[in-house]
């Protein structure tokens, strides 16, 4: 049996643009996994709960479709793209990430 896995398509990362008073000031911008590939984004976080996640370099290698998922189980747990949230029946609520990427 296929183990289901974890696959989000959209990410945040991390870029800095110029502020008006001057200097620059760091913001999230949401793009899809595959365009932060391309554009060699080195910070991320999940776009919902703001959790750490991680890019499937394996998936990669292997030519099929890129993706990433959460480092950390419990933010998956409590994530609406989490896996672990998704197979709960517990009707419980997603929240944001107790360890969110800043
Ligand atoms: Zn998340």
């Amino acid at each position: 049996m296929a183990v289901e896995r974890e696959m989000i398509f959209e990410c945040q990362v991390k870029r800095r643009r110029v502020r008006a008073t001057g200097g620059y000031e760091p913001f999230w911008k949401l793009k899809s996994v595959i365009e932060a590939i391309e554009d060699s984004d080195t910070e991320f976080r999940c776009k919902d709960c703001f959790g750490a996640v991680k890019l499937n370099v394996k998936t990669i290698a292997e030519g099929s479709v890129r993706h990433m998922k959460h480092k950390l189980r419990t933010d998956s747990e409590y994530c609406v793209s989490g896996l672990h949230f998704r197979a709960a029946t517990d009707g419980r609520q997603p929240r944001i990430s107790q360890t969110p990427v800043r």
